[in-house]
C-alpha cells in the first residue's frame, strides 16, 4: 500500500511561478512595486507613504511602515504574486495585489507576504499612476540565516563527546568548527578520528542494527561529522569541556568548510533560488537534533530526532536512503504509548475530492522496447477541487501531497481567492498558504490545476522477488498490451498527506479506442470500456459514493467481450453486530461484478468472473457486507503474476509463458502457492473488504490488510479446495514465517526485509506469519468467538483506520479473555516459542489417561494451540488441541485403548520449535 511516512530530513522549499509573469508585457503598475523595493531597501517610511493614495488612511499606512520597514537592508526583492480586479471599481481601476517581500540584512533574511489594495489614480499617460489604498501584512518567515563556519574559530578536540538520545560521537583526536547565529551555535563540523555509537532502546530496532551492522550496537570509525542544533539545546548535546581554543589552521579550515557544503543544502534550508543567489537556513526547533556522519564503511549516515514526528528518532543511509532505526524517543514511548495513527500529524481531513483530468499515453509498446520501462506513463492534466475540514487547531498553511512530475498552475479557493504555494522539491509535496489563520472545524474548498508527464506505477502487489521488478512496469513490452496504473503510489491527483477516506467523484478522459477503470461506481452513460469505433476522445465518469483510501486508475486499450454482469447477493440470514458506526456510509445487499482484459487474456474473462463471484459471495457472507456496490476485475499482461485491489476494482496479471532471458523465480515465493493456483485472486479480492473497507493507521499495521487479506484467502481455498489444499497453504507459511522470523516483528511492517532489499522476508511476516497469527487466534479462542471477533472488528472499523489494539479489543469482548500477552509476543516479538513435549500414560481409579505435557523452554511465556493426534492399535485415530499458555501445561486424556503413535503440531498450526 502506500510508501509509510519518513522522517522529512530534506526540507527545500521552491517558490511557486508568479502569477503576474503570466503576461509578457510588464505590468501597468509595475513602477508602483519598483518603488516599493527601493522603500523597503532603504527602510524609508516617507518614501512608502508617498505611494499611498489620497483616500488612502495614512495612520494605517505609518503604522505598517513603522512595523514593516527597518534600516540596515542590503537587498530586497518584491515579488508579485496574485492580482485579483476590486469588485466595487471600475475596469482596471483597482486591485488587490499579493507581493512577496524578500529582504537580506547581512547573513540575516525575512520572507514577508503582503496584501496591497491598489488604485489608478490621475491620467499621466494613459495609464495614470498607481497608488497604495490600503496593506495588509499576511506573513512572514523571519529566522532565516545564510550560514557558514566561523572562520576566526578552530577547537582541538580532545575527547569531545556530542549526544543524541541512544547515539554517541566521540572524536578521540582532531578539529571543530563552529557555524554561529546571534543567540549561539547551531552548526558543528567534526573532522579527525572519531567513534559513532548507536544503540537504539527498542528491542525490536537493536534487531535491525544488528541485521544492518552485525551487531546490536552499530559501533562505526568517521572522519567528519555535520551537526544542525538550535543554540540554546547546544549545551545539552555537546560537552563543551572537550573542546580547546587553538590557532586557526586555514588547510584544516577549508576541508571543514567543504564538509559544511556538503550538507548545510540537506536539511532545514528555504530555496529562494528565484530571489536570492544565497542559501538560507531555518534554526532547527529546539527539540530537533541531526547528525551527518561520514563514515568509511556505511558512507554517510544520517541521524535525526524531530520532536513532531511520531516516530521521532531515525537513522538512514544518506546514499541509499536505508532506513536502519526508526521509533519513538523515550518520552514520547513513556507518554504517549505503543499506537499512533498518521492522522494525528496532518492538520486536515479531506473530505470529498472532485477530479477531473486527461491521460495520453506516452509511449505505445514498440517504442517501449528501447525507453526504461520506469519513465513508461502519461501526460496527465487535471484538476482537482476538495473539500476539507480543518481539524483541531488554527492552521496559517497547509499541505497535500502530489507528485514532483506535475507542475501546478494554480491553486484556488472558492471562499479564500487564489492561494500562495510552494512546492517541497522531491517530496511529492505541495505547500498552501491561506491568507489568514483559518479556526478547527472550518470547512472549505481548494481548487488545484496542474499539468506534467507522469510514470505509472507497479500493481501493488508483486509475487515475486524484487530484482525482476524492472520487467513489470507497464506490462509485456512489444508483445503485450500496455497498462498504466495511477493509484496510491502515483500521486496523480492532489491529496491528503496520509491516505484517508473520502468520497469523490472522477472525471476521466482517454484517447480514443483506450479505455479507463478507476475507483467508483461506473456511471450509466459512461462509454463502453472496450474499443470502441469513435474517433473522439472518450471520457468516464465515476462515482465513490462509500469511501475510499485513495483514489486509482487504470489505462488500457481492453479487448470486446459479451459476458454480462454478475450479482452477487448477500445472504438473509446475515446479522451484523451492532457497534457504534461513524461512518455515515450505507449497507448494499448485492454486488455487481464486471470483467475486462486484454487481448491474449479475454479467453479466461468467464472463469475469472464466475471465480471471483463465488469468493465475494464467501466473504460477504463471512462478514455480513458488501462494502462497495461495485467490482471490476481486470486482467493485464505481464510476465509476472501480481495484482493490485484498490477499492471497487481489481487488476490481475495475466501471465505469459517465460520469455528467454526473463529470471523469474517466483515458484520459491513465499506467497505462490503451486497446490492452489486462484490463491493471488482471493488474496486480492479480500483486499476490497480488508485494507480498503477497513484501513490501517500507520505503517506497523499493515499486517492486518495483509494477514486477514491472506487468511480469507486460506479460507476460500480451504471452501473451494478442500481440507488437503488448506493443510498445503498452512504448512508453507509455516515455513517461510519460521524461517524469516528472525528478521524482526510483524509490526516492523514494510523494514521487514528492507535493509536487504529482499521483499520476500517481508511477505513470509506481514503476509504469511500475519495469517499464522490469526490461525492460532482461531485455534485458542474457537470458532464462534474468533469469527465473531472478525465481523466485531470489520464493522466498527468499516472506513476507518485501525490499528492491532483494535483488533486485539474486539476478540478480548468476543473470547471475554485477555489477549495482550498473545499479541505482544505474535505481533510485537520477534522470538518464537520453544516447547519440550512429552507424554506418558498414567492408571488412575477410573481407567487410563494419557498425559500430554508441555514446557515452555523460552523466557517469555507464549500462548498458541498445539495439536497432538493420537493413533491407537486399533487404528483409531484422535487430535486433541492443547492450549499452551503456561510454563507448563498438562492436559489428560482418557485413553481409548493402547497407542501406537503419538504425532505433534502435524498440522504445522503451531508457530514453534516442538522438541520430544
Ligand atoms: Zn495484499
Amino acid at each position: 500500500m502506500m510508501r509509510p511516512l519518513l522522517v522529512v530530513l530534506v526540507s527545500v522549499l521552491a517558490l511557486g511561478d508568479p502569477v503576474a509573469a503570466q503576461t509578457a508585457e510588464p505590468p501597468a503598475y509595475a513602477s508602483l512595486v519598483e518603488a516599493l523595493e527601493r522603500a523597503v531597501l532603504a527602510g524609508d517610511s516617507a518614501a512608502y507613504l508617498s505611494l499611498a493614495s489620497a483616500t488612502a488612511d495614512r495612520n494605517a499606512a505609518e503604522r505598517f511602515a513603522r512595523e514593516n520597514l527597518y534600516l540596515g537592508v542590503d537587498h530586497a526583492t518584491v515579488s508579485p504574486r496574485f492580482l485579483v480586479p476590486i469588485e466595487d471599481l471600475p475596469e482596471n481601476t483597482g486591485y488587490e495585489l499579493t507581493v512577496e517581500v524578500f529582504s537580506e540584512s547581512g547573513t540575516r533574511a525575512r520572507l514577508e507576504t503582503w496584501r496591497l489594495e491598489i488604485v489608478r489614480e490621475g491620467d499621466v499617460g494613459d495609464d495614470g499612476v498607481w497608488r497604495i489604498r490600503d496593506q495588509t501584512h499576511v506573513d512572514s518567515i523571519d529566522n532565516l540565516h545564510h550560514l557558514s563556519l566561523t572562520p576566526t574559530k578552530q577547537y582541538a578536540a580532545d575527547n569531545l563527546v556530542v549526544l543524541g538520545e541512544d547515539l554517541s560521537l566521540t572524536l578521540t583526536e582532531g578539529s571543530v568548527f563552529v557555524a554561529e547565529t546571534e543567540i549561539g551555535v547551531t552548526g558543528l563540523v567534526l573532522l579527525g578520528t572519531g567513534i559513532m555509537r548507536f544503540t537504539p532502546q527498542p528491542e525490536a530496532e537493536r534487531g535491525q542494527v544488528r541485521i544492518f551492522s552485525g551487531d546490536e550496537t552499530l559501533e562505526v570509525k568517521f572522519d567528519a561529522a555535520f551537526i544542525r542544533v538550535h543554540p540554546e539545546a547546544f549545551n545539552a548535546h555537546v560537552s563543551t569541556s572537550g573542546l580547546v581554543e587553538q590557532a586557526v589552521e586555514p588547510a584544516t579550515l577549508r576541508k571543514a568548510s567543504a564538509v559544511f557544503d556538503e550538507f548545510i543544502g540537506l536539511s532545514f534550508t528555504l530555496d529562494l533560488s528565484e530571489i536570492s543567489d544565497r542559501l538560507w537556513s531555518l534554526n532547527p526547533g529546539v527539540g530537533n537534533f541531526l547528525a551527518e556522519v561520514r563514515t568509511r564503511r556505511y558512507g554517510t549516515l544520517t541521524y535525526a530526532q524531530f520532536g513532531q514526528q511520531p516516530e521521532d528518532i531515525s537513522l538512514q543511509t544518506r546514499e541509499g536512503s536505508k532506513v536502519i532505526s526508526l521509533y519513538a524517543s523515550a518520552r514520547k514511548r513513556a507518554t504517549e504509548g505503543r499506537y499512533f495513527a498518521d492522522d494525528d500529524t496532518v492538520s486536515l481531513d479531506v473530505l470529498h475530492y472532485d477530479v477531473t483530468a486527461s491521460f495520453e499515453p506516452l509511449g505505445t509498446s514498440q517504442q517501449s522496447l528501447s525507453a526504461t520501462p520506469e519513465l513508461l506513463g502519461c501526460r496527465v492534466v487535471g484538476t482537482t477541487r476538495l473539500t476539507v475540514r480543518v481539524k483541531g487547531l488554527p492552521i496559517g498553511a497547509f499541505s497535500l501531497r502530489l507528485a514532483d512530475e506535475l507542475e501546478v498552475t494554480s491553486v484556488t479557493s472558492s471562499e479564500f481567492g487564489p492561494l500562495l504555494f510552494f512546492r517541497l522539491s522531491g517530496q511529492n509535496s505541495l505547500f498552501v498558504s491561506l491568507p489568514s489563520e483559518v479556526p478547527g472545524g472550518t470547512e472549505f474548498t481548494v481548487s488545484v490545476s496542474y499539468a506534467g508527464d507522469l510514470s505509472a506505477q507497479q500493481l501493488e502487489e508483486t509475487w515475486i522477488a524484487s530484482r525482476s521488478f524492472l520487467f513489470e512496469a507497464t506490462g509485456l513490452f512489444g508483445v503485450g498490451e500496455p497498462r498504466y496504473v495511477y493509484s496510491n503510489r502515483s500521486y496523480w491527483y492532489p491529496q491528503s498527506l496520509v491516505p484517508d477516506y473520502a468520497t469523490a467523484m472522477l472525471e476521466l478522459t482517454v484517447p480514443p479506442g483506450w479505455g479507463v477503470i478507476a475507483s467508483g461506481l461506473p456511471h450509466d452513460t459512461n462509454p463502453p470500456v472496450t474499443r470502441s469505433p469513435e474517433a473522439r476522445p472518450r471520457q468516464f465518469s465515476f462515482a465513490v459514493i462509500q469511501p475510499a483510501r485513495y483514489l486509482s486508475a487504470l489505462i488500457s486499450q481492453f479487448e470486446d467481450h459479451p459476458l454480462p454482469r454478475r450479482q452477487v447477493r448477500l445472504r438473509h440470514d446475515v446479522t451484523r453486530p451492532s457497534v457504534p458506526r461513524a461512518d455515515g456510509a450505507v449497507f448494499y445487499d448485492t454486488l455487481t461484478i464486471d470483467a475486462q482484459g486484454s487481448q491474449r487474456s479475454i479467453r479466461d474473462i468467464e472463469a475469472i468472473t464466475n471465480q471471483t463471484a463465488d469468493i465475494a459471495s464467501f466473504y460477504a457472507s463471512l462478514l455480513g457486507d458488501i462494502p462497495y456496490p461495485t467490482l471490476t476485475v481486470t486482467l493485464t499482461d505481464s510476465r509476472l503474476p501480481g495484482g493490485h485491489s484498490p477499492a471497487y476494482f481489481a487488476v490481475m496479471n495475466h501471465t505469459l509463458p517465460r520469455q528467454p532471458g526473463v529470471m523469474v523465480s517466483w515458484r520459491t515465493d513465499p506467497v505462490s502457492f503451486s497446490s492452489y493456483p486462484s490463491f493471488f485472486l482471493a488474496h486480492e479480492i479480500a483486499h476490497q473488504w480488508w485494507g480498503q473497507a477497513v484501513g490501517w493507521k500507520n505503517y506497523h499495521e499493515q499486517w492486518l490488510s495483509e494477514g486477514l487479506a491472506q487468511y480469507f484467502a486460506a479460507l476460500y481455498a480451504e471452501r473451494d479446495g478442500g481440507p488437503k489444499v488448506f493443510t498445503d497453504i498452512i504448512r508453507q507459511m509455516r515455513r517461510w514465517a519460521m524461517r524469516h522470523s528472525d528478521e524482526g516483528p510483524v509490526y516492523l511492517g514494510y523494514r521487514l526485509g528492507h535493509l536487504k532489499d529482499e521483499s520476500r522476508v517481508f511477505r513470509a511476516l506481514v503476509y504469511n506469519k500475519g495469517a499464522m497469527v490469526l490461525h492460532m487466534l482461531r485455534g485458542l479462542v474457537g470458532d464462534d468467538a474468533f469469527f465473531a471477533g472478525l465481523r466485531r472488528f470489520y464493522h466498527q472499523w468499516r472506513f476507518r483506520k485501525a490499528g492491532t489494539d483494535a483488533l486485539q479489543l474486539a476478540f478480548e469482548i468476543e473470547s471475554g479473555r485477555s489477549l495482550s500477552r498473545f499479541f505482544d509476543r505474535w505481533i510485537h516479538d520477534t522470538a518464537l516459542p520453544e516447547l519440550q513435549f512429552s507424554s506418558h500414560t498414567e492408571t488412575t481409579a477410573t481407567g487410563e489417561e494419557i498425559v500430554l505435557r508441555f514446557e515452555q523452554l523460552t523466557e517469555r511465556l507464549f500462548d498458541l494451540p498445539v495439536s497432538v493426534d493420537l493413533t491407537y492399535r486399533s487404528g483409531e485415530e484422535e487430535t486433541v488441541v492443547v492450549p499452551v499458555t503456561d510454563r507448563v501445561t498438562e492436559v489428560r486424556v482418557p485413553a481409548r485403548g493402547r497407542l501406537r503413535r503419538v504425532g505433534v503440531n502435524r498440522d504445522g498450526v503451531a508457530l514453534a520449535t516442538i522438541n520430544r
